[in-house]
């Protein structure tokens, strides 16, 4: 099916696959500002209308998928080009995924400025801002190829990790102090959770043999309250029980950051051939045992 982003080289084709990413990454970065905003305003017909864009996130991220499968079957590019349309789809569906959540957070927010105020909630929104920061970020990097911008969006994940362990035992105190705000507590809770899983889906990796994705995950630190759930991690879990087997020799494996040395451990011992990382998809090597 054609759509309206039909363009000739492959240049255009990824500046056109670009151009569509960047457009997904203000949209859900506008949906999270905007349940922000109705958090603050405690405006419910705000949060409702927060969630508007879904429809258009997800017809963007089909049209994303269509140029890049259209891309790599017309064009059947090789090693850099490959790389750039898979970083494109692996942002897309992060993208997706982010939207959700917002989506989640819009909806709490509606239900929470129903009920009294507990006094948490302009740290809430501080936190919010710092990961949809984090997002346009993480876009820009992606979109302009900017591996240095890519790297520091990575450290101020710790930043973020940080306050939501404060605002999380904050918001439990909270609770214990006065039952009768158990209910607001509840729903803010998630409201953070779902802000630091935002936070997490800046982070992604994916596994690749013979042309085929074999194995991709977001980090899921808090989603699963793991440490060692790093999305390489993830992605080599998710690999194996695909394959059915722990040897992932032949395998090439993506990730949006350089791998640290756990994940780049882990994907020595299962004998993952090489590493990629990065927005412009740096050529990390074979994987090696490294000391924490
Ligand atoms: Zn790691």
């Amino acid at each position: 099916m054609a759509t309206e982003h039909i363009v000739k080289s492959f240049d255009d084709e990824l500046e056109a696959l670009h151009g569509i990413i960047a457009e997904m990454g203000g949209l859900v970065g506008g949906e999270l500002q905007a349940a922000l905003d109705a958090l603050a305003n405690r405006d419910a017909d705000a949060a409702a209308a927060a969630t508007v864009t879904d429809e258009t996130v997800n017809r963007l991220e089909h049209e994303i998928e269509e140029l890049a499968v259209r891309m790599i079957a017309m064009r059947q590019p090789m090693a850099d080009d490959l790389r750039a349309i898979i970083a494109g789809l692996r942002a897309s569906g992060d993208l997706e995924r982010i939207g959700d959540q917002a989506k989640n957070i819009a909806n709490r927010v509606f239900t929470i400025v129903e009920l009294a105020p507990v006094g948490i909630e302009p740290d809430v929104i501080e936190l919010g801002i710092m990961v949809r920061e984090i997002v346009s970020d993480a876009v820009e990097a992606y979109v302009e190829r900017d591996t240095d911008k890519a790297e520091a969006v990575r450290t101020r994940d710790v930043e973020v990790d940080r306050r939501y362990t404060d605002i999380f035992s904050e918001i439990l105190t909270l609770n214990t102090e006065n039952s009768s705000r158990a209910t607001v507590c509840t729903h803010l809770n998630l409201v953070v959770r779902s802000i630091e899983r935002i936070g997490d889906q800046a982070y992604g990796a994916v596994i690749v043999k013979d042309g085929q994705i074999v194995g991709q995950a977001p980090s899921r630190v808090v989603v699963n309250t793991d440490p060692t759930g790093h999305a390489e991690m993830e992605a080599i879990r998710d690999a194996s029980h695909r394959l059915g087997r722990a040897d992932l020799s032949g395998c090439v494996m993506y990730s949006t950051s350089p791998p640290c040395a756990m994940c780049e451990t882990a994907a020595h011992w299962s004998g993952v051939s090489a590493l990629r990382y990065g927005s412009d998809i740096q050529d990390g090597g074979r994987p090696r045992y490294r000391r924490c």
